[in-house]
């Protein structure tokens, strides 16, 4: 830790600013603000021009200004004569403040001749211009304009902490920093990249001359803004290089060198050769997996790409080397759908595969988890509920995390920790189908090595997929009954806003017997989150055999199921989904040699940012163009699910605004890390803070 940040104060809980107690400390925590310098850092979201005061002659409705005026008349209007209305003139125009609640108090101020300014915006009213609840203040006719150097920050704010205070605050917080917050970044390459010096940043950001440019102030793209933007991302990707290292350093995991009997059997014994991009990527991870340092690896590849085959292969090296792979997935769907894949694929070689879920009966469970301490087991599969209880493991050595969105950084960590001893603990395989940008993927997984598997098998054939309002529901019954009698088969996607499982189930429960009415010759099943796990293993199986026809389902089929002669999709309210959803839903078409459509049946009117969505999913149905395509539309955090929202609170940064800045961020992390240790630790503890602290538990 640099010494002179420290000796400054900037450490010191935000009570070491005047006037913050207790009370206080506790509204300002609700921002995020806990120690000196989170005050310092809290970055205004927009500003107001009170240096000059404009005439109310030439105010323009929708313009927000600081006016001064003499009070003409005052008097109070509506029913009960709740509301009081005050008419200012300043010799160039008039113009009526609004207050729709007062005090007695403020009708004697505003007395005829007293002399106010306000601040605020002016709208269109009936005979003048109006203000409604300016900041105002009586002041003497002759007393000059307040001499403001700068424009007014405003800044989030929250419940018992107004802007008077916060400016109050950030302004001594301020002096703080002037006395020693470090800049850590070499003044060449600040300069390189055009942006100003740390401290002349955060000053133009508090208190901007009034000539500045407000529009990219207000966008981020200021320089001054990208100063501290530029620095936030380097302090995130940091702390997640030293998660990384923390994971690794003094910690070894067994060497899976396998002999290669099981491997190649199952290679043989598949019906299909690995990809290019396959092949690739196993021997990344076999590389990974034949050394005694941890693997913590994590495999991208859109949906459909075969990532499955691959955890499955590095299970059996495991296996091969006669130790124990676990297998997590998010959802018990998809747990059961790996248990039934691994088996599949498994058994037949004589490995064991087991089976771990929260909704076992309890005597079943009991006797799996003896035998998983035995060592009977070779893979075990599962949900979450592998982790989180006491599953002792004979000897594991490789732990696949399945649809890692889904999980935050901490569960990994907890992860991690399961089935290890003081010094040995499992590689770590993590495979997401959530593509993104790499070099978004690299900073928001910095604390793993990333492998993209960026091909699809071959033979599949692109999904073609329409948009189509309900008012055409019908039309649309009458196709899938079509293309179920020439023996396609199609999946119905129930959506429902609310996350309750139970209303979900209602719903697709309706939607199947109305299906199964219209349809009748077609046999139609149903599969919901509210299901006995073996009720919906039986479901899918039919499905899977052709039995079933018409699968309605909720959104419990978005991720990893796998029927490939299913070959239309239709989507209830693809409205309400976000675009990564409805890319993984649609997923589960197009996986065999038929045509495959879908069809979006949304319920108009659609706002802008939904037909936006839909828009995108017509046009293509590449997943990594799809993703850049949400990112521009929502931003990353939805699209990083958990870590963004959790342990990526950013205070200026935007992964998409900022997103050319870094590779640079990369490279600075790398040269900090080798040369100037110390440096990068200061820049973790000012950027990343508590939730360092938190992760590293
Ligand atoms: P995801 O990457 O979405 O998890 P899966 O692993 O479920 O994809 O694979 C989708 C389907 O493609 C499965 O039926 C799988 O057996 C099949 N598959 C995987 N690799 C290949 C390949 N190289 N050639 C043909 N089919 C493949
Ligand atoms: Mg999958």
């Amino acid at each position: 830790m640099n010494d002179r940040e420290r000796d400054s104060g900037l450490d010191q809980p935000v009570t070491a600013l005047r006037g913050v107690g207790g009370r206080l400390a506790g509204r300002l925590a609700r921002l995020g603000l806990h120690c000196v310098r989170d005050v310092v850092l809290h970055m205004p979201y927009r500003y107001e021009d009170r240096t000059r005061r404009v005439a109310i002659g030439s105010l323009q409705p929708g313009q927000s200004a600081l006016i001064r005026g003499t009070v003409q008349l005052t008097e109070t209007a509506g029913r009960g004569n709740t509301r009081l209305l005050c008419r200012i003139s300043d010799g160039t125009g008039s113009l009526t403040l609004v207050f729709f609640r007062f005090y007695p108090a403020l009708r004697a101020r505003l007395v005829a001749g007293a002399v106010v300014e306000c601040y605020g915006e002016a709208r269109p009213g009936t005979v003048t211009l109006q203000m409604a609840h300016p900041e105002h203040r009586i002041v003497r006719d002759e007393e000059p304009d307040r001499d403001r150097g700068s424009l007014t920050p405003v800044y989030p704010a929250t419940e018992g902490v107004n802007q008077t205070k916060l400016r109050g605050l950030v302004e001594q917080a301020m002096r703080f920093a002037e006395q020693g917050m470090v800049d850590h970044l070499p003044a060449g390459l600040t300069a390189r990249l055009g942006l100003p010096p740390l401290l002349e940043a955060l000053r133009f950001l508090h208190a901007p001359p009034p000539d500045s440019d407000v529009a990219r102030l207000q966008e981020g793209t200021h320089p001054a803004r990208r100063r501290l933007a530029f620095e936030e991302l380097l302090g995130h990707h940091l702390s997640l290089r030293r998660l990384r290292h923390a994971a690794r350093t003094g910690r070894r995991s067994p060497i899976l060198r396998g002999n290669g009997r099981l491997t190649t059997q199952l290679l043989e014994y598949l019906p299909f050769r690995l990809t290019a991009a396959q092949e690739r990527v196993l021997e990344e991870v076999n590389r990974d997996l034949g050394r005694s340092e941890p693997m913590l690896r994590l495999i991208q590849g859109d949906v459909g790409s075969g990532k499955t085959v691959i955890a499955a292969l590095a299970a059996l090296r495991a296996v091969e080397s006669g130790q124990q792979a676990a297998v997590m997935a998010p959802t018990e769907l998809l747990a059961e759908q790996h248990y039934r894949n691994f088996r599949d694929w498994l058994q037949p070689l004589g490995v064991s595969v087991a089976w771990i879920s929260g909704k076992q009966p309890a005597r079943a469970r009991r006797e799996v988890l003896a035998q998983v301490a035995e060592g009977t087991h070779g893979v075990v599969v599962g949900t979450h509920a592998l982790f989180q209880e006491q599953v002792v493991f004979h000897r594991l050595g490789l732990v696949v995390v399945d649809e890692q969105h889904r999980f935050g950084v901490h569960q990994r960590m907890a992860l991690k920790e399961k089935g290890h001893t003081a010094s040995a603990q499992p590689h770590q395989l993590v495979m997401t189908a959530t593509p993104i940008p790499r070099t978004l993927a690299m900073t928001a997984y910095a604390d793993l090595d990333l492998s993209v598997i960026d091909e699809l098998p071959p033979g599949r054939t692109p999904v073609s997929t329409v948009a189509l309002p309900n008012s055409r529901r019908a039309e649309v019954v009458r196709g899938v009954a079509k293309a179920c009698a020439r023996g396609r088969q199609a999946y119905w996607v129930c959506t429902l806003v609310e996350e309750s499982d139970m209303l979900q189930a209602q719903a697709a429960e309706e939607t199947a017997s109305l299906l199964a009415e219209a349809i009748p010759d077609v046999c139609v099943g149903l599969v919901h989150g509210r299901l006995r796990p073996a009720d919906k293993e039986t479901v899918m199986a039919r499905f899977a055999a052709g039995d079933i026809g018409l699968l309605v389902a909720t959104t419990v089929i978005e991720v990893g199921v796998n029927v490939p002669n299913a070959s239309l999709m239709i989507i209830e309210n693809p409205e309400r989904l976000g675009l990564a959803q409805l890319h993984q839903l649609r997923g589960r078409v197009g996986r065999g040699e038929t045509e495959s459509s879908c069809v979006l049946l949304f319920k108009p009117p659609l706002t802008e940012a939904s037909r936006a969505r839909l828009a995108v999913l017509r046009e293509t149905t590449d997943g990594f163009e799809i993703a850049r395509r949400d990112l521009e539309l929502r931003g990353p955090g939805e699209l990083l699910g958990t870590r963004q929202t959790g342990d990526w609170h950013f205070r200026v940064a935007d992964l998409v605004r900022d997103g050319e800045l870094l590779p640079e961020v990369q490279r600075q992390a790398d040269r900090l890390l080798s040369e100037q240790p110390d440096v990068a630790a200061a820049l973790i503890e000012r950027w990343v803070g508590d939730a360092q602290r938190y992760g590293r538990v």
